[in-house]
């Protein structure tokens, strides 16, 4: 049996290792377009590479993918990240996790991952093929031919594994074959406000800040950063993530309701301010900290809230005391333009699920044709979610079912 991979990227790499392991007398080829290979798994994690998440229930694990999430949640039963923390380690790879359930290996560099692959592909004999981009897929019998560099090469098997692209047209090749494209759109980045006072707060984080984006159902909390361009975080690359395509919808132009305290009901938080401020009616304003905001975030609420900070709590009026509370737990801002976060980006789209048998992989449109990892309408949010996504796909069409 000959199979070949296309793309040696995390997916196309474990696929080829898998397939050789489960099928040792098979001719186990990759083809890569370019003259790296892993690239995105050298620079994934900031050079750590963050190979899954420690999320144990597969419930929990598959509410991260705001694409695909239902169909990788029954192939997570095959192979999820526990299986990952397993195959990692009898390799003798150890993965660790830190507070926030991102999994890292021990030597906190992807460096280890990239050399585990390399010697793997090595002590398995599997062949690499550099500058050999894949341009043309044909079915003869019960065969497929791929064209190339200009040459046409019979397998019996071929797992294609050549990512994300932001091109519609990046995926004509595999279109013209009927598969169904879902249109491909960026998803994971960060959210620019131009002229805005509150890139004054750069580097900021506020632990607790609820989002939401105007017109929309959208809304997430958790921790934000402010950046010298606008705003980043965890909750931001959420938002981007689960409105990817209202967000490209609305070219990149929208609006956002923050709620610093977390808390979206003005009386609440009204009646906690009030107390604080009853409490402490001869302190001046800097000298109180509601919702253990930081200093620079509290100085910044007030400026915007047009309070002066040496003003004593006991003298503020109910006007004021109105419009503090609304920028607490309302405040708005026009974003205008994206920026991707640490260069780690995701495509959200790709060949659709429809045209994917789900238990195998394969093509439904093309027999012994697999597809794993980023190039398929799945993407999931930050901290380990999309390399499982490619672990669990490529393992499962390693299997040539
Ligand atoms: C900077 C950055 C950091 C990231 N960090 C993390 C992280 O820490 N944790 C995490 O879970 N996710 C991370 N991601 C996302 C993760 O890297 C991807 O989801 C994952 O790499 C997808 O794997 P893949 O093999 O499907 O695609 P890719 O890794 O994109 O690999 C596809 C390969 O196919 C090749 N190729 C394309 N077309 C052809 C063709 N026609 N013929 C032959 N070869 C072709 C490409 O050159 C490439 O080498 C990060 C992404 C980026 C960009």
């Amino acid at each position: 049996m000959k199979t070949a991979i296309i793309g040696a990227g995390a997916a196309g790499i474990f696929a080829a290792i898998n397939t050789k392991e489960i099928f040792p007398n098979s001719e186990v080829i990759i083809f890569e377009k370019t003259s790296k290979l892993l690239s995105k798994v050298l620079v994934s994690g900031g050079g750590r590479c963050n190979i899954t998440n420690s999320e144990q229930s597969i419930s929990e694990f598959s509410k991260n993918y705001p694409r695909g999430g239902k169909q990788l949640k029954k192939l997570l039963g095959t192979f999820n990240n526990q299986h990952t923390i397993n195959w990692f380690e009898k390799k003798r790879v150890v993965i660790i996790a830190e507070e926030d359930g991102r999994m890292f290996p021990k030597s906190n560099t992807s460096k280890t991952i990239y050399d585990l692959f390399l010697s793997e592909t090595e002590r398995l004999g599997i062949k690499i093929n550099l500058k050999s981009g894949v341009n043309k897929l044909k079915q003869i019998g019960e065969k497929i031919q791929l064209e190339i560099n200009g040459q046409n090469f019979l397998f019996d098997k071929v797992i294609v594994c050549t990512g994300g692209s932001s091109k519609k047209e990046g995926f004509n090749w595999l279109k013209n074959l009927d598969h169904k494209i879902e249109n491909p759109v960026p998803s994971l980045f960060t959210f620019n406000i131009p002229n805005e006072k509150i890139t004054k707060l750069m580097g900021l984080s506020v632990p607790n800040v609820s989002v939401s984006i105007q017109g929309t159902k959208l809304k997430y909390s958790g921790p934000l950063l402010i950046t010298h361009w606008g705003m980043s975080g965890p909750v931001v690359l959420k938002l981007s993530s689960f409105g990817a395509r209202i967000l490209d919808d609305k070219n990149y132009d929208f609006e956002i309701s923050v709620s610093w305290s977390g808390e979206l009901n003005f009386e609440l938080v009204k009646t906690k301010l009030q107390s604080i401020l009853s409490e402490n009616r001869k302190k001046k304003l800097f000298n109180i900290r509601p919702y253990n905001f930081p200093k620079r975030l509290w100085s910044y609420l007030l400026e915007r809230s047009e309070i002066s900070e040496e003003k004593p709590c006991g003298e503020i009026g109910k006007k004021q005391l109105n419009k503090l509370v609304q920028i607490i737990c309302n405040d708005n801002y026009n974003i205008k333009g994206k920026t991707t976060f640490k260069e780690e980006f995701v495509t959200c789209g790709g060949i659709s699920w429809e045209s994917i048998n789900t238990k195998t992989m394969e093509s439904k449109h093309i027999k012994n044709l697999y597809f794993a990892g980023e190039i398929i309408n799945l993407d999931g949010v930050t901290g380990g979610f999309n390399f499982q996504a490619a672990w669990t796909t490529s393992y499962i069409a390693s299997q040539l079912k």
